[in-house]
């Protein structure tokens, strides 16, 4: 894990976990090995914290879910530098937000991940672009099986029958499919526009409303050289950056040993993720200044002084590397945000509909709201599915909180909103460009 460091702009630090050697001694040297970013006091001061981790496990990590990180570092005497150094980092790449608004639940899960697995810390790149590398092959696999995949064919309602069970659903051309079970994997914020009338009572998807996506803006700059580059996924401990890669080092398809290409995620973006500025409704121009102005504080003798981009105009004549093209993908709605309390009201995979299974990252499951969340969640559904054709129940539906059974016993039967427009972004996408000026990749 790669780290800029804060006070010496231009120079990086690393965790560096040894080979070879099993959790969580691994993570143990990788910490005690590191003496630019935590004091030795300060290292110390964070196992009271972690200790109960260690000794409980899940059942401790759950236990967290009320408190921010901040609140639980206060409960735990951990001091403010561990907050600056790590957990703003950690709590920018998890989940986009700042940790006063985040769940200390979020940081201990990625932490368990580090004790219990050796290679818990690694990130990894794909070596092209999805569509090719990691789409077009599971594709292959389905229609391998006998299976079909149909692309651009969004579902516009959920039909029911009298019992609420699924009758089947309507697709955008205006045909209607059937099966005999329903999975859903749409992202919450979509999956609630969706819910039938019948359900909208139930208290299984009341407790929807509880959960909701999160802002992020993902920058892409391509520049006229190469910049001093890391092999591997930085945390950039700027202000408004979060995690970033420099793509022509990384990533074989976009290899280029002559001019780097960063992809990087701008947060917290917007106010409810702890931002003072509403980003996301900011032009391109405006991103990009921003950015360039804390790239040029990350690098400070690579990037040029460039009029085009005001923010780095303090750049002195030893930085050279100029931008020369920009792509700003935003999206309103990504994983949904893990502030604090919201883990109870993830719906099991098991829903009170006879015919339909839950899966995507926001469902039940040990993992975040991320790739491998939805990974786990798509698996416990299939899991699911096969355990009932075989005459099983499979796994039980996880009781809903009392308070959403109360709200619910008092509402009345909403309309399904429906999604409006065929964008990605109506479906939980991203888009390039503002208001009537968007376009979509
Ligand atoms: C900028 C950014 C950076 C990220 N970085 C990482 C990272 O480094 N590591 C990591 O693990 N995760 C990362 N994530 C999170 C990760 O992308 C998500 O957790 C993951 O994609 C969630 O997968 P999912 O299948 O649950 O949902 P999604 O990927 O959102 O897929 C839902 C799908 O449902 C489709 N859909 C919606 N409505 C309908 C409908 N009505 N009919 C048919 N289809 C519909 C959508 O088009 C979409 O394809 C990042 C996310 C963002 C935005």
């Amino acid at each position: 894990m790669t780290f800029a460091m804060q006070e010496r702009p231009g120079e990086f630090t690393s965790f560096d976990f040894p080979a070879g050697v099993p959790a969580p001694f691994n993570m143990a040297a990788a910490i005690l090995s590191n003496f630019e970013m935590l004091s030795t006091k300060e290292k110390l001061l964070m196992v009271p914290g972690l200790l109960p981790m260690l000794l409980e496990g899940q059942p401790f990590i759950d236990a967290q879910d009320e408190l921010s990180v901040l609140e639980f570092m206060r409960k735990y005497g951990m001091p403010e530098r561990i907050n600056e150094e790590i957990f703003i980092a950690m709590g920018k790449a998890l989940d986009f937000i700042d940790p006063d608004k985040l769940s200390m639940t979020v940081i201990l899960t990625a932490m368990n991940r580090f004790i219990n697995e050796a290679d818990g810390s690694q990130t990894a790149f794909l070596d092209g672009n999805q569509p090719e590398r990691l789409c077009a092959p599971m594709v292959s696999h389905i229609e391998a099986k006998g299976g079909t995949v149909r692309l651009n064919a969004p579902v516009r309602q959920i039909l029911t029958h009298e019992d609420g069970s699924i009758s089947g659903l309507t697709m955008s051309d205006g045909s209607v499919l059937t099966a005999d079970m329903y999975v859903s994997a749409m992202p919450v914020d979509v999956f609630k526009r969706m819910t039938p009338t019948a359900w909208s009572t139930l208290p299984y998807f009341q407790q929807f409303d509880e959960l909701e996506g999160i802002p992020v803006i993902n920058v892409h700059i391509w520049f006229d050289r190469k910049l001093q580059s890391v092999d591997g996924l930085c945390f950039s401990r700027s202000p408004l950056l979060s995690v970033y890669a420099d793509m022509s080092t990384t990533c074989a398809e976009y290899y280029d040993e002559e001019a780097s290409m960063l992809e990087l995620v701008f947060a917290p973006c917007s106010p409810i993720a702890g931002s003072d500025v509403n980003w996301i409704a900011k032009s391109d121009e405006e991103i990009i200044d921003a950015t360039m102005g804390e790239l040029a504080r990350l690098f400070p003798n690579e990037i040029a002084n460039d009029p085009a981009w005001p923010a780095t105009s303090s750049q002195t004549a030893r930085g050279t590397a100029k931008l020369v093209k920009h792509a700003v993908v935003r999206v309103p709605r990504s994983v949904y945000a893990a502030t604090p309390g919201r883990n109870k009201y993830r719906p099991s995979q098991a829903s009170p509909i006879s015919n339909l299974v839950m899966a995507g990252d926001w469902t039940s499951q040990k993992f975040l709201g991320s790739m491998e969340g939805a990974v786990l969640a798509g698996k416990l559904a299939a899991e699911l599915v096969s355990d009932r054709a075989l005459g099983g129940q499979g796994q039980p539906l996880k009781p809903v909180q009392e308070a959403i059974i109360t709200r619910a016993a008092a509402a009345t039967p909403k309309q399904p909103v429906g999604v409006r427009g065929d964008f990605p972004i109506a479906f939980g996408g991203g888009s390039q460009g503002v208001g009537s000026e968007a376009s979509h990749p």
